[in-house]
This record gives structure tokens, sequence and C-alpha cells, in this order.
């Protein structure tokens, strides 16, 4: 177990907090600000207890420039707003100047200095020592809260980490809590349900997954690699050629490891990516040689949810089809309702499944929602996430 805020004594002192500010803009405004309250637990405990804080954190990819449409000020505000409290924010190009270091030498106890970007500078992504050690000498300890970007090694995010104390913020303990506890002491049947468009990046995860889950559901974009592998006709569905061979693999090793593993029965095709394009469906053995798959079938759908209703863990990663269009977005819904009506740990991973659970409105119905895509993703292929790596240990 790693060890938390709670884990240390706070007071008096200065925490370097790594936070995931990266909120999505638009025309400077902030249009969804989930990653700044998800951070709030972590930040009101330090201020409470009487640590001096100091705040990190990278937007967008400014790519080594103080390019001032990625600066951090609309998240100063917000997080001001929010705490109902000022927030010190100093925009240097350099993020750390002597006024900066200065700032955090007079902070005192319950006060917030919020630094710029930290990837105004090109060292922070190379995880170069000068800039953690710019970043550490303003802090006492460091404190890692930024999820989404723990899965990088970066000088915020764990460089620093070689020159002070360094333990978890809340939302990294609830992350590691939930996605750990799946993996190693799982419930059982434990479920996974694999969908989305890019079978290579979940390939390494299916592995993993085949060694700890009783059922693995397999849908979406990725479902027509496996297909092939199976040697059907998938018409102008979307393939990753390169894949085939690892799927056809795959399957083999499920079977090997007595693990079910379920692909869809059949499937809603149309013939042109567009949700105007008229839908049909099909056995997935007879997809028309000019349609292409687009969601799951209502026998899949039927299947999946009788599936998931007996399941005691379900970790979910990928939309079942394309859900972003309506005509397309059934198997994507029914899985969504299927985990909330389920009495299962259900645990969603970021990026587009956690996004399609909010849009039908089952968010606040899933015990847990990652904050980040990637680094959940590298979580469930078993790999070792750098800026947890580094947290001491309790
Ligand atoms: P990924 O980034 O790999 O998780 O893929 C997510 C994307 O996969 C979403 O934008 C979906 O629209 C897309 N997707 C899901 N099913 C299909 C499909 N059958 N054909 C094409 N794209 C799909």
């Amino acid at each position: 177990m790693k060890k938390t805020v709670k884990d240390i004594d706070v007071k008096g002192k200065r925490a370097l907090v790594r936070c995931d500010f990266n909120v999505p803009m638009q025309d400077g405004t902030i249009t969804d600000d989930i990653r700044i309250t998800s951070a709030l637990p972590t930040i009101r405990y330090l201020t409470e207890h009487g640590a001096k804080v100091i705040l990190m954190s990278h937007m967008g990819r400014p790519k080594g420039e103080a390019k001032m449409e990625f600066s951090l000020k609309p998240v100063a505000d917000r997080l001001s707003e929010l705490l109902d409290q000022e927030i010190q924010f100093i925009s240097v190009p350099q993020v750390v100047d002597q006024q900066v270091i200065e700032a955090a030498r007079q902070l005192e106890e319950g006060q917030i200095l919020l630094l710029e970007n930290v990837r105004f500078r090109k060292e922070e992504t190379k995880n170069e020592a000068g800039f953690s050690k710019e970043l550490a000498q303003l802090g006492d300890f460091f404190v890692n809260d930024a999820f989404g970007t723990a899965h990088r090694a970066h000088c915020s995010t764990a460089g620093v980490a070689d020159y002070l104390p360094a333990v978890s913020g809340f939302l990294i303990e609830k992350e590691v809590q939930f996605l750990g506890e799946a993996l190693e002491a799982p419930q059982r049947p434990f479920v996974a349900i694999m969908g989305g468009a890019k079978v290579g990046d979940k390939i390494p995860v299916i592995e993993n997954l085949l060694k700890k889950v009783d059922t693995l559901v397999i849908g979406g974009g990725m479902s027509y690699t496996f297909f092939k592998a199976m040697g059907l006709e998938i018409g102008t569905s979307i393939l990753d050629a390169e894949s085939v061979e690892l799927a056809g693999q795959l399957i083999k090793r499920a079977e090997k490891a007595g693990v079910k593993l379920m692909l869809p029965v059949d499937v809603v095709c149309a013939k042109e990516f567009d949700n105007s394009s008229e839908a049909m469906t099909c056995g997935r053995d007879s997809i028309p040689a000019d349609q292409m798959g687009m969601d799951i079938g209502p026998e899949s759908i039927q299947t999946i949810s009788q599936e998931l209703a007996k399941a005691k863990t379900v970790v979910w990663n990928g939309p079942m089809g394309v859900f972003e269009m309506p005509n397309f977005a059934q198997g994507t819904k029914a899985v969504a309702e299927s985990l909330a009506n389920s009495e299962a740990t259900t645990i969603i991973g970021g990026g587009d499944s956690a996004a399609a659970v909010e849009q039908f409105g089952y968010g606040d119905k899933m015990t847990h929602i990652s904050t980040g895509g990637g680094a959940s993703l590298e979580f469930l292929e078993g790999k070792t996430l750098p800026g947890i790596a580094v947290l001491e240990e309790k």
C-alpha cells in the first residue's frame, strides 16, 4: 500500500502537488471541470490540515514553449471559485523563477499557489533532473494526485520524487484501490468488456486480462479483426490487419485458459460511416460486402446483458459501437444500462467508455469511473505506472 497525505504530518509544511488540470477548453473557457473538482478532496485536506500548497499541472501540448493558449490561468480562476479562496497564480515562461521560489517560501498555512503549465518547459516530458530539482526546491514533500498522467515518467509526475518524500493524493489512492483490487482479488464471476476501435493498443490489456477474468466480452470496432481471424467476411468494417494473427492467438489462448470469450453474434451495419446511413442487422457470418459493422446487434446485447447480470466484478473499456452516432449507440447504451442495474463492482476505464456512461446519465450508478484513459489501460495491462512507483510504501 502506498502512503497517502494522511500518513504524514503536513502541518506547516510545503506540499508540492501534481494535479491533472488538463481540462477541455473552448475559446478560453473550460468546457468540463471534472478534473478540477476531482482534485479538490486532496487540496482541501491539505489546506485544512495546515499545509502550504503549491499546485502544478500540464495542459495540452505546448511542446516546451510558453504558448499562452495553454496557460493555466483559467484553471486558477475556476479553482478559486470552487474553493472560495484566493489562488496565487504566477505565470512565467520558465514556470519556476526567483519570484515563484520567493512566493512558495512566503506561503502561509492554508494558502495555495498554482504554477504555470509545466509543459512550457521542454525538460518536463524528458524527465530531466535539472527541472525536477527546480520544482522540488519549492516543496517539503511531493503529492501525486494526477492519475491521468501517472503512466508518464515526467519531471512533475516522477522526477521530483528523487528529491522529496512522495505520497499519493486521494484520487490516485482511489484509482489504485479499485483497479488494483479488481485485478488482484476480484469477486467472481469477473467479466471484462473491451471495445473501441484500436485493437493494437488493447491487445496487451486483453493478454493480461485473460489471466484474470472468467469472461471476456469483445465488442466495438475491434471485433472485426477477431472476425477476420475466425475466417469471417467483414465487408468494409474497420480492420487492424496487422493484429489479425494476434487476435487468432488470443482466441486460442482464451480457450486454453478456460476463459469464456464472447464476441458479438450479430451486428448493425451501414453503407456509410454516417448516422443517417440506413442501418440493417445481420448475423456476424453474413455481413454484406458493401456494408460496415457499426454496432453490436440485439441478440448480442441480450447475451452480453445476461452474462453481466451474473457478474460480481466488471471492468469496461471501450464502446460497443460508434456511440457518438445515435443510430449506432444502442449496444453501448445497453451495456451501460446493464452495469447501472447491476449489484456488481463496476469499474469504467477512462476515455470513451467513461464519456458514454456519463452521456447516458449513468455516471453515479457505477462503482468507479477512472479519470485516466491511457493510465487505466496501462494499469489493466499489468504495467507499473512511473508516477505511482515513486510513491513511498506504508
Ligand atoms: P478507442 O479509442 O480504441 O477506445 O476507440 C473508441 C472509438 O471507437 C469511438 O470513437 C467509437 O466511435 C469507435 N468505434 C466503436 N465501434 C466502432 C465500429 N464498429 N467501427 C468504427 N469505429 C468504432
